[in-house]
């Protein structure tokens, strides 16, 4: 058996190849930045081929690196940034403009309009999603009237649809498999998760036609071979979802209750629900979590829009740190809960507020207040807006978890990590293998190509660097907690209180 595993995890800002080994370990990797189009206020582009020669060139740097044979690779998992629209030509296989990146605002109009029209609850019922230009029909009905041409072509059934992942996948295999996968399909709004299938009312509503879509596949299964020539053999893809239910599958969140959040440059909850779809009463996101033979796992979602890019705010702004990792002895000596109470809402408050005007403030300064106690309240923030999230999946319905798992570039922060199992009362474990996207793509992959022969046997790959008890005062936790509702009620608007839907 072939035991190597080729994970292509294709970022927003990035795209990275890594080749694990059946034990998770990585083997060899190869990573690249790619260019960021910003054509008018509120668009974001990327360049479908670029990512694309990106990718295949990093595939094959990754497997050199690991000092293997393509021919060695038991299959391929591809992990994307979600809801990135590409509209192609099947023929030509080349697309008819750039990629429109989950990012761009420039569908806001029509969502708004939509929602005014009062159709926000039946594409809340069956998506689990929400009227936000952040999905990708409204990208899609937007490229088909506005580049020349494309909605006749795509009438005619000579265009194909796809997030990142299909377009990846139809690359790979030159042209032969137009798949997608349910994780990524169930972030459309097109598709609904009740049925696992793509939704005809919903394509009426957004003026899309069914010959663009892709086939929906469970995130493990059989997505074809790569064209021999790419990579010297034709090698099996088998796996595919999109970056956060990826890293649920690399956290080996199996099971209901189950929890991960990614702290990044934002910070992205997942809890799993297991066979039951979750209606959210606070906007969270009901999503699918993964889906296997033919069985789907759903999840619901919280976001918090600003967590590293704090610290990144306090380095590069304010200038007040010139490492993100100096912020770590800094809150060691300041100490938390001394009542400064940073509220970032530079691009206002998501889940439970909901006020997209807010803006940030700092408060509860006094004269010894310096850059230790500054910088600390910008970490604490990213705890306290986390027990915002998890507070909102409670009242969804949700118990209160046993532990929460997280990844992503903040948690090699002890200090962040012990506050954040603080100030939530819920243990906080950090897995020694932190990759868990492109870890979650190589799991699917190996679940299909039969390394894995189920999923306990990827749970006992699951390994704790080390976990973090919560071990302050309930009545320290409630007054610290307190303290940042009351901050962050002085810059909501007073219509903007939780456990209210947003405007
Ligand atoms: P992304 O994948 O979103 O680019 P990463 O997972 O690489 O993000 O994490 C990078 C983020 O984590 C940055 O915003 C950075 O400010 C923050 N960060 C990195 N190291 C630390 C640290 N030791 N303490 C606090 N924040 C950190």
């Amino acid at each position: 058996m072939n035991g190597y595993l080729l994970a292509l995890d294709q970022g927003t800002t990035s795209s990275r190849a890594i080749v694990f080994a059946a034990d998770g370990t990585v083997r060899g990797q190869a990573q690249k930045e790619f260019a960021q189009h910003y054509p008018e206020d509120g668009w974001v582009e990327h360049d479908a081929g670029e990512i694309w020669t990106d990718c295949l060139a990093l595939c094959r740097k990754a497997i050199r690196n690991a000092h293997i044979d393509a021919g060695e690779l038991a299959a391929i998992g591809i992990t994307n940034q979600r809801e990135t629209t590409v509209l192609w030509d099947r023929a030509t296989g080349t697309p008819l403009a750039r990629a429109i990146v989950w990012q761009d605002r420039r569908t806001a109009e029509r969502c708004e309009q939509l929602r005014h029209d009062g159709h926000e609850p039946l594409v809340q019922q069956k998506t689990g999603l929400l009227l936000d230009p952040y999905f990708s029909a409204t990208k899609l009905a937007w490229l088909l009237d506005n580049v020349d041409g494309a909605r006749q072509k795509a009438e005619a059934g000579d265009l194909a649809f796809g997030t990142i992942d299909s377009w990846l996948l139809w690359k790979l295999t030159g042209g032969r498999v137009h798949a997608t996968d349910a994780t990524n399909a169930s972030r459309t709004l097109l598709f609904n998760i009740h049925t696992q299938r793509w939704d005809e009312e919903l394509l009426r509503l957004f003026n899309i036609p069914a010959s663009l879509l892709p086939e929906v596949r469970d995130s493990a299964a059989d997505f074809g071979r790569t064209e021999p020539s790419l990579l010297g053999t034709p090698v099996a893809v088998a796996g595919i979802a999109g970056d956060q239910q990826a890293a649920l599958v690399g956290q080996a969140c199996f099971e209901p209750g189950m929890v991960k959040s990614t702290y990044g440059t934002g910070c992205f909850m997942v809890l799993n629900t297991g066979e039951q779809a979750v209606a959210s009463e606070n906007r969270l996101l009901t999503t699918v979590g993964y889906r296997l033979n033919g069985r789907t796992t759903y999840a619901l979602e919280g976001s918090i829009f600003v967590a590293g890019a704090t610290i990144q705010w306090l380095r590069d702004g304010l200038r007040l740190i010139s490492h993100a990792s100096e912020s770590e002895a800094l809150a060691r000596s300041a100490g938390g809960g001394k009542g400064v109470y940073l509220v970032p809402a530079f691009t206002g408050m998501g889940a439970p507020w909901w006020d997209p005007h807010a803006r940030g403030a700092l408060l509860g300064l006094t004269r010894d207040t310096g850059i230790a106690e500054v910088v600390t309240a910008g970490l604490e923030a990213v705890c306290y807006q986390s027990l915002d999230l998890l507070e909102a999946m409670i009242a969804d319905g949700a118990g209160k978890p046993t532990a929460l798992r997280v990844d992503g570039g903040m948690v090699a922060n002890n200090w962040l990590a012990q506050n954040l199992a603080d100030i939530l009362g819920v243990r906080v474990d950090r897995p020694v293998i932190t990759e868990t996207t492109a870890l979650g793509a190589a799991y699917l992959a190996g679940l299909q190509a039969g390394v894995f022969p189920d999923l306990d046997a990827i749970a006992s790959h699951w390994q704790c660097d080390r976990d973090f008890s919560p071990s302050l005062l309930e009545a320290d936790r409630q007054r610290r907690y307190a303290g940042w509702r009351e901050a962050v009620s002085r810059v909501c608007s007073a219509q903007a209180q939780p456990e209210k839907t947003p405007v």
